[in-house]
């Protein structure tokens, strides 16, 4: 029996996976984010209104629901803690029951953005683009076991005396390279008081809680945060983030190794985009891109940045498709499209003279340029359209052209941001 599903982002992430998210938890009894941290969005519209959640799961919405924050996530009490009480406060219950944070959590430290801050200042007109929420130096200091366990706020004298050494050791840091001022140990037990306390009570064991649900038939799905090119391993690197974004680091940043996905759902939109920096091979540029961007709304959920827009990348999303081993696609924001007499669509890259088909190694990508082809635009308005077949048909040849040409089905396709702007195609 099918059980567990993966939604996943197929190319630099703001694809519409929260809104998909939302619409599958009706048939999953858990959601999981396995990775990343507060520094993307998602955007979910429904009868409850209009949220931009950054690190809560997007099941939160469904009564019975359950919500975990795996072990592999960025947990940041401070933003953690505000996100609850701004959901709270919309009329969305939040309790130990319907949330439950990994006690394997790590926890992201009131440094971490200091640092995120100061290394991109530092790197000025080289920098990476980062949201600065702390998120690449959290991930270091992971693998470098330089931060504390969710679960041992249950050890308080420990977790103080580890918290102690780290600070001593992070503050040599911030003066000795940055210059910068340091942490204080008050700073550090307000921000233990005020925020990890605060969160205290969602901690427990959730990769028991995932096993024994799983053994019982539950199902799972889990949530993933930014796309395909973003994998710190599979991306562009060093323009990725510092987790990895595929399908296959699911069950280790879950708690529950053994889990066993049967669905991948890869969320693709109808053009690319793009937040940030890096090489964005089918960039649009002037009034053309202007247009697309007011069109699709295309402006970060955290950091209000306008975000870079493109023809969609066939190449691109079919590296994207391969790495996530996606078992089917939503295409989303295909109303967004509408209006446009031709729509590009890149199908080739050019590098060195010669036009290639396979995603390029990182470094060679910057140098690599788009070969686009039309496709015949519509240009009534689809935002209420429903059914497949009552798509026009130019719409329906251009889901039917991407479809061939990243080799996996499109399952769905999502005209609108609301709940039930989707089309199911069989
Ligand atoms: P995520 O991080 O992948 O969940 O994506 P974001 O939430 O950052 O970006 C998706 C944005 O597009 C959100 O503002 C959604 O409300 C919106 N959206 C999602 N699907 C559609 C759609 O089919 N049409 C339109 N017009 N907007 C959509």
């Amino acid at each position: 029996m099918e059980k567990n599903c993966a939604i996943v982002g197929i190319n630099w992430g703001d694809e519409g996976k929260g809104r998909m998210v939302d619409l599958f938890t009706e048939d999953y009894d858990i959601v999981v984010r396995y990775q990343g941290g507060g520094n993307a969005g998602h955007t979910v519209i429904n009868d409850k209104g209009k949220f931009a959640l950054h690190l809560l799961p997007s099941g939160i919405f469904r009564d019975k629901v359950v919500n975990i924050l795996g072990n592999g996530v960025a947990l940041d009490p401070e933003n953690l803690w505000a996100e609850i009480c701004d959901v709270r406060e919309k009329g969305v219950s939040i309790t130990p029951e319907n949330l439950k944070i990994s006690d394997r959590a790590s926890l992201l430290l009131p440094w971490h953005r200091q640092m995120d801050e100061l290394e991109e200042q530092r790197l000025a007109d080289k920098k990476y683009g980062s949201t600065k929420q702390g998120i690449a130096p959290f991930y270091s200091d992971k693998y470098q076991k330089k931060t504390v366990l969710a679960g041992e706020l249950f050890y308080p004298e420990k977790m103080k005396e580890q918290l102690m050494g780290l600070l001593e050791w992070k503050n040599l840091i911030l003066k000795g390279v940055y210059g910068a001022k340091p942490v204080s140990e008050t700073y550090i037990d307000e921000w233990v008081k005020n925020y990890c306390e605060k969160i205290k009570p969602f901690i427990c064991d959730t990769g028991e809680f995932l096993k024994n649900a799983s053994e019982n038939g539950k199902k799972i799905l889990f949530e993933a945060q930014l796309g395909s090119l973003r994998d710190l391993d599979y991306g562009i690197y060093p323009y990725t983030t510092s987790s990895n974004t595929i399908a296959a680091y699911a069950p280790i940043g879950s708690g529950f190794p053994g889990a066993k996905i049967d669905r991948i759902l890869g969320v693709v939109k109808a053009y690319s985009t793009c937040v940030g920096e890096g090489p964005f091979v089918s960039e649009m540029f002037g009034d053309e891109a202007e247009a697309l961007r007011a069109a699709g709304n295309e402006y970060g959920a955290k950091t209000g940045r306008p975000r870079r827009v493109g023809a969609m990348d066939l190449i691109a999303t079919a590296y994207g498709i391969e790495v996530q081993s996606a078992t089917e696609v939503a295409l989303t924001k295909l109303d967004v499209l509408s209006g446009m007499e031709q729509i590009p669509v890149c199908v080739a890259y050019t590098l060195n003279g010669k036009e290639i088909y396979r995603f390029p190694f990182p470094t060679a990508l910057s140098d690599a340029k788009p070969v686009i082809q039309y496709k015949k635009g519509w240009m009534q308005d689809i935002s209420g359209v429903r059914k497949w077949e009552d798509l026009p048909k130019e719409a329906r040849d251009y889901v039917i052209f991407i479809e061939k040409a990243i080799g996996c089905p499109v399952k769905y396709i999502s005209v609108g941001p609301e709940r039930d702007s989707i089309i199911v195609k069989e």
